[in-house]
C-alpha cells in the first residue's frame, strides 16, 4: 500500500461516513467524552476500534511496543492523568496479544537497542515469574504464559499510579481490566484481574517483596519491579 492510498481511502471513508450520517463529523468536533481508556500494543494487527468494533470518539487510546505501562514513561503518564482526570473514564483496559514480537524479544529473541531497553520491563517479569514459567512444558506454552502475566503486571503498576489512586481515593469508579488478543481467533479473553478501588495483590509481589534486600542495596531495576511506586502513597 502506498501513502496515496491512504488518502484515497480517507476520502472515501469521508464520503461513505457524510452519506450514512450528514452530521457526523459536526457531531464529533463539538465533544470528546469517551469513556474507556485503551492500552494496547502498537502491532498492526491489533487496532483497538477494529477488534472492539468501537466508534469515533468512544475509546482514549495509548499504545507502545508490549502494551506497558511504565511509571517513568512521561508519554503513557500523561495519557493516563489526562484520561482519568479531565476525560473521567470509567474503564481501562490493558490489551496484549499472543504472538506479540516485544514479548518474543524479551524472552531473548533479541532487538535493536532501543527496543531492547523498552523491553528491560518485560524481563523483570520473566525474573518475577521465573518458577512458573519453568514449570510450563514448551517454549510456546511460556511465550503465552509471559503474554498473560506481562498484562496482569501492566494492570498491577495501574493500580499503582497516583491519578488512578487519586480517584479511588475521592471515590470514584475506574475499574482496571486486563486481556488478551489472541490473532489467531480475534475473540478477546478477559484475564480476570479487574480491580476497582484498590491495588491489584499479585502474590508474586509479595513473595518478591519479602525476599528483597534493603532499598538501598537492592539492583536499582529490581527495586522498581518489586515497589512500583514511584508514586505510590
Ligand atoms: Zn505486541
Amino acid at each position: 500500500m502506498r501513502f496515496q492510498d491512504i488518502l484515497e481511502k480517507n476520502r472515501a471513508w469521508v464520503d461513505e461516513s457524510m452519506r450514512r450520517d450528514p452530521q457526523m463529523f459536526a457531531r464529533e468536533a463539538s465533544q470528546h467524552r469517551p469513556k474507556m481508556l485503551w492500552i494496547g500494543c502498537s502491532d498492526a494487527r491489533v487496532p483497538a476500534n477494529v477488534i472492539t468494533q468501537t466508534g469515533l470518539g468512544e475509546m482514549f487510546v495509548h499504545r507502545n511496543v508490549a502494551n506497558l505501562v511504565v511509571p517513568t514513561d512521561n508519554n503513557l503518564m500523561a495519557v493516563v492523568q489526562y484520561a482519568v482526570e479531565v476525560l473521567q473514564v470509567g474503564d481501562v483496559i490493558v490489551c496484549g496479544h499472543y504472538g506479540c514480537g516485544g514479548v518474543k524479544a524479551a524472552m531473548g529473541a533479541g532487538a535493536p537497542p532501543l527496543v531492547d531497553n523498552w523491553l528491560s520491563n518485560i524481563r523483570a517479569s520473566v525474573r518475577l515469574y521465573a518458577d512458573e514459567l519453568a514449570a510450563l512444558p514448551t517454549e510456546e506454552a511460556r511465550y503465552e504464559r509471559l503474554v498473560e502475566l506481562n498484562v496482569i503486571e501492566q494492570v498491577y503498576n495501574l493500580s499503582r499510579l497516583a491519578p488512578v489512586r487519586e480517584a479511588w481515593a475521592a471515590g470514584r469508579t475506574l475499574r482496571l481490566h486486563g486481556t488478551v488478543y489472541p490473532i489467531t481467533t480475534g475473540l478477546l479473553r478477559d484475564l480476570g484481574v479487574t480491580v476497582d478501588g484498590a491495588p491489584l495483590q499479585l502474590p508474586a509481589h509479595e513473595r518478591s517483596d519479602a525476599r528483597a534486600p534493603q532499598a538501598s542495596t537492592a539492583d536499582a531495576f529490581d527495586d522498581t519491579r518489586s515497589r512500583p511506586s514511584v508514586v505510590m502513597r
